[in-house]
């Protein structure tokens, strides 16, 4: 089969390789699509867990194709999302019910065989029915779980004031994540003019336009529009570093910053400790997902969360590259899939 292979950081390959054969409790699947995200960009830049040879590939939708011994659940054919996450079960963290901070997490797109593939293997516990649903929104499971995860670490107060930065399809996901949670207003700020109004035509209440090369103008505005108190959520979805220090200026006093966006191993921000001690802000991250497929799953089925043209770019396997140039870029798209 055909795969995108990565030997080293920044050396990549669309090449043939062996197809993967399902061992018991495993089931193939033949993908569809596979939407690329900044993740891939970190991959592509060796950070985030890469282990070589790597396929990378994590929000993947395909059918399935061939049962392992004991698998029972699944139909051949049948359309299914693959959650890439998986728990050893046995460190201290597993047995203390946290297993999204297992000590040997595995990810399937980043240590182990992902999705830029035309076929993938996969435990049939991490994998889970898409029948019915759209190809163009079941590619989108994968990034809503983890924007549902960002939500149940938040747990938004009923009638509290959101500000999501970052109008990426993450950024779009979570800020109806978040008003569906009991938020009474969701802005969402980004400098790109289309992704504002796609964001605005899948619910949000407010856009702001950032400038992001004056960020101090940008927070003197944001302010202004939270009515001058600031925001009590305010989640960076950009992973950009100076954004996220900007971010923490419009928590609200008592109120909460998500770090969410990936952001470099190496960056660094300041905050002021008499700034969290005196205004009582909490920082919280939010890492990826582990155990929210079903509650992503349930919420695009009922339309609570709306993907509708959030694809903006299709391209093949051997157009990976371009995929990433238009990805990195980063003014044009909004979600990017990879048809093999
Ligand atoms: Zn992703
Ligand atoms: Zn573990």
């Amino acid at each position: 089969m055909k795969a995108v292979v990565y030997d080293a950081p920044r050396e990549f390959s669309v090449r043939n390789v062996p197809t993967p054969e399902p061992r018991p409790h495993e089931l193939r699947i033949h993908v569809t699509q596979t939407g690329l995200c900044r993740t891939d960009l970190h991959l592509h830049e060796g950070q985030f867990l890469a282990v070589y040879p790597m396929i990378p590939g994590h929000e993947v939708v395909g059918v399935v194709d061939r049962l392992g011994a004991e698998v029972d659940q699944f139909e051949i054919g049948e359309q299914v999302v693959i959650n890439p996450n998986a728990y050893c079960g046995r460190c201290s963290f597993c047995r203390e019910g946290r297993p999204l901070h297992c000590r040997y997490l595995q990810g399937l797109g980043t240590t182990l065989p992902g999705g830029f593939a035309e076929y993938e293997v996969a435990p049939a516990t991490q994998v889970f029915s898409a029948a019915g649903l759209q190809p163009d929104t079941a590619v989108l499971t994968e990034p809503a779980a983890c924007a549902m995860h960002g939500v149940r670490v938040l747990r938004p107060t009923p009638g509290s004031k959101a500000l999501v930065i970052g109008a990426g399809s993450t950024g779009i996901l979570l800020a109806q994540l978040v008003a569906s949670a009991g938020a009474a207003h969701v802005t969402v700020a980004a400098p790109v003019d289309f992704q504002l109004r796609r964001a605005e035509a899948l619910g949000v209440d407010a856009t702001y336009q950032m400038d992001r090369d004056s960020l101090a103008d940008d927070i003197e505005a944001l302010l202004k529009l939270s009515d001058g108190e600031g925001y009590d959520i305010v989640i960076d979805a950009t992973g950009i570093a100076r954004v996220i220090e900007a971010s923490v200026s419009l928590v609200r006093d008592g109120g909460t910053a998500v770090f969410y966006g990936v952001t470099d191993e190496n960056d660094r921000v300041q905050v002021s400790p008499y700034e969290i001690f005196r205004r009582e802000l909490t920082i919280r991250g939010s890492f990826a997902e582990i155990d929210t497929f079903s509650a992503a799953l349930a919420a695009l089925r009922s339309g609570r969360l709306r993907t509708d043209r959030l694809i903006t770019h299709r391209f093949r396997l051997d157009e990976y590259a371009d995929a990433l140039a238009t990805l990195r870029a980063g003014t044009s798209a909004h979600k990017i899939v990879i048809t093999p």
